[in-house]
Parts: structure tokens; sequence; C-alpha cells
């Protein structure tokens, strides 16, 4: 008989981790209000980032803190009426900012991120989505040599985790990306990463593919994990209940916790948000992913134009939108690439699922026999959805995973 799995969430991380137990021959139910790929995994920047193995959990950006609260022109911002909502998670970022927490993430990441790739490549491929996927690399440009020289302690703990890059002239960035401002003075350029075409699609392409291959998708919220016997039995929805089937995977982005609390497991996921503002049919004289080093943000390439896309905003979950937020990234761009001249414009705002140590959490629920966990992927929801997935359906299978679980086990929280 074949066995049943339920799967909470249809986002990127959802949906590549419903593929990934399909092929293991799961029967599998998706389970998300919303249709597949429209919540944070919608409007991201396409970055496929395996260089960033560094969290940002850092002191170095604690210590930016001051000017979050009062610059409006910085990348990071934190909305002052939501402070004090926001205080428990920035003490839990100020520990897992210690020296020894950081190392532990950047090993954890280190050891994923070569496993990242070859999961799209298998995931997106048996999906017929291959196309969506550009592996042509990707480029951080500076404008200032002094900030370059001051990444450089970044660029030794990224080839200390096996990161390939090459360090770049500023002519050299601009033979790679024609338009770039003469002010550019140095890049770096990452063989080894790619991006996708169109990060909604993406997860499209894979719900197709679900359904063609005999999987479920049911728009309902899943309101309770009912637990009988230690496992969880049944899905309790808006919709009436439903068997939980074998396994559970909770990929519900930044509410997983809501079902989590319950069960005394703590996931303190806080929603970081950010914007972007799609060029609508712009066509860039780049074919890669190109990042600024001092303004923290990125220009993609896509199908249906350039996307602009970045900023930090630390804010509670349902704050409206800042779209001044979208709008300065046109400003930012133009900074980089002068001659830019946009036509139409559309405006997105996402909510990262992010937890205080910047590391998702993968793996199985200590005391719950039957329920698995991939959320609070922050800024690499897209980058380790498919190595999420295919590490999910492994344990469910009870094989060992690819990637080192301790330090995503969702217990660390207490
Ligand atoms: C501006 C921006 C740029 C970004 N750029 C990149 C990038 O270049 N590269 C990269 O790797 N990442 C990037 N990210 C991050 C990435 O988009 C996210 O990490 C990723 O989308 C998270 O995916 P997810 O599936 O966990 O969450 P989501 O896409 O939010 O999906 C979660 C789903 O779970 C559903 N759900 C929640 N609770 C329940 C429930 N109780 N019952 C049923 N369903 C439920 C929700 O409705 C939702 O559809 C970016 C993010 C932003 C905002």
């Amino acid at each position: 008989m074949q066995h049943t799995a339920s799967v909470i969430g249809a986002g990127v991380v959802g949906m590549a981790t419903a593929r990934a137990m399909q092929r293991e021959g799961f029967a599998v139910t998706v389970y998300d209000p919303v249709p597949p790929g429209d919540s944070c995994s919608f409007g991201n920047a396409g970055h496929i980032a395996t260089d960033h193995v560094r969290p940002l959990a850092r002191f170095d950006v604690l210590a930016r803190v001051p000017r979050m609260l009062t610059d409006r022109e910085s990348a990071l911002v934190i909305r002052w009426g939501d402070i004090p909502a926001l205080l428990p998670w920035f003490a839990r970022f100020a520990r897992a900012a210690r020296k020894a927490e950081v190392a532990r993430g950047e090993a954890a990441l280190g050891e994923t991120m070569p496993h990242a790739l070859p999961a799209w490549r298998t995931l997106l491929g048996e999906a017929g989505g291959s196309p969506l996927l550009v592996e042509k690399g990707s480029m951080i440009v500076y404008e200032r040599k002094a900030a370059f020289d001051a990444s450089a302690l970044e660029r030794t703990i990224m080839r200390r985790h096996g990161v390939r890059l090459e360090e770049i002239t500023g002519d050299e960035a601009r033979r790679r990306a024609p338009g770039l401002s003469p002010s550019i003075v140095a890049g770096v350029y990452f063989p080894d990463t790619a991006h996708v075409v169109d990060p909604h699609q993406v997860v499209v392409r894979l719900a197709e593919a679900f359904v063609r291959d005999g999987g479920r998708i049911e728009a309902a919220k899943v309101q309770r994990l009912v637990l009988r016997d230690g496992r969880i039995a049944t899905l309790a929805t808006d919709a009436g209940d439903r068997d939980a089937g074998a396994w559970v995977a909770l990929c519900g982005g930044v509410d997983s916790a809501l079902l989590l609390q319950p069960l005394g497991v703590k996931a303190p996921l806080t929603s970081e948000r950010g914007y972007h503002l799609m060029l609508e049919g712009l066509q860039a004289g780049f074919d890669i992913p190109i990042s600024s080093g001092e303004r923290a943000f990125v220009l993609t390439p896509m199908a249906k134009g350039l996307r602009l896309a970045g900023t930090v905003e630390f804010g509670r979950r349902d704050s409206p939108p800042d779209w001044y937020r979208a709008d300065r990234l046109l400003t930012q761009a133009k900074v980089l690439f002068p001659d830019l001249a946009p036509g139409p414009t559309s405006r997105w705002m996402g909510r990262r699922p992010t937890q205080p140590d910047f590391r998702p959490s993968i793996g199985r629920v200590p005391r719950v026999d039957n329920l698995l966990v991939g959320f609070g992927h922050n800024h690499l929801g897209l980058t380790l959805a498919a190595v999420t997935g295919l590490t999910l359906a492994s344990l469910a299978m009870q094989r060992r995973a690819a990637i080192p679980l301790e330090p995503f086990a969702v217990e660390r929280f207490g």
C-alpha cells in the first residue's frame, strides 16, 4: 500500500518538499489557503546564493541598529512603533551573534551549500523547469575601494567554506555588465551561483508536476496538529479534519510557529520584510544577478524584466507596507546603472521567515514520531528549498541526510 504524507504550506519550500516526498513514492497532499508560490516565494530576487555562507546574525549587523532607527535611506530599517514587539527577538539575535555561534552557522551553511544547486537541477529538471534555471554565476560590485577592502574578511571566510570567487577590477565588472557606472572600482564574481528567471513560476512548475503525478493540493488552512500516541494523527483544517498520514512536513514560512507552539516547540520567527520593484519588460544588458556591496540590494535579469530587490525591514507581521522602500530601489539602481530607463514598474513586499540565528529549521521534531519541519529560511529560501525538500524526504525514508542536521535542529530555541 502507498504511504500517505501531508505538507503544510505551498511556498517554494513546501512545494519542493512535496515533490521530493512524491518521488520517494508517498501519496502527498499539500495544504495552503493561498495558491502555490503566492506568499514570500512570489517575488524574491531569484538568486541561488550559494556564496551566502555567513548568517546575518553578527555583531557588525547589530552595530548598524542605531542607524536603522534613524536613517530612512539605510538598507536595514526597524519600524519605531514595532520595537517593543521585536525586543525579545533582538535579544536572541544578540546571543546568536556570539563568535562561536556565528562560526557554527557558517560551517553549517558551508556544508549545505554544495548540495543546493544539484538539488535544484534534480527537482526542476524532473518538473520540466530547467529553462527557468540559469547557471552563469553572479557578481557583487563596489563603488569604494575602502568598502571592497573592508569585505576581505568576508571573502576569506567564504573561501574557507569552499566558495569559489574571483576578485575583479571595475573594468572587468563593466565587461560582464555593460552599462555599469564608471564609479564602480572593484567587484567579486562568483562562478558557481545561479539564478532563476521567474521565482513564482518555479513554484508553479513544481506544483503542476506534482498534481500531474497524482499529488493533491487542498486550499485549506491547518489550524491545529492533533497529537495521538506520540504522532500527529489528524490535521484540523478550516475545511474539516484530515488524516495526517505517515508523515507531516511543516513548511508554513513565517507562520510555522503557530502550529508548533501547542506542541511545546519554540520557533522565534520574525517577519523580516523585503521589497521588490519590477522594471517590467526591461531587458538588462547583463545576464547575472548583480548586488551592490554598499547598498545591499540586487538587480536580477528575469523573464519579464529587471527585478530590483532587497531591503531588510524589521516590523510586525501585519504592519502596512512602506512603499518608499520599494521605490528607493530605483534611485539606488540608477547609481549603479546611470542609463537605466524604466517603463512600467510594479511593487511587491514579502515576509522572510527569519529566526534570530538566521538559520532555517530542517529536520525531525523531537518526541513527535512523524513530524518534519522545513521553515525559517530567511534570505535563503529559494537557495535552500530543493535541498530542504530532498533532506526531509530522506528522513521520511529513514535515510541519512546529506547535510548536517544538528545546527538546523528545531529544538535549539528550547
Ligand atoms: C525581497 C526579497 C528578496 C529575496 N531574495 C531571495 C533570493 O534571491 N534568494 C533566496 O534564496 N531567497 C530570497 N528571499 C527569501 C525567500 O523568498 C524566502 O526565504 C522563501 O520564499 C520562503 O519560502 P517558504 O516556502 O518558507 O515561505 P512562503 O513562500 O511564505 O510559503 C509559506 C506558505 O505556508 C502557508 N501556510 C502558513 N501557515 C499555514 C497553515 N497553518 N496552513 C496551511 N498553509 C499555511 C502560507 O500561506 C504560505 O503560502 C527573498 C525574500 C525577499 C522578501
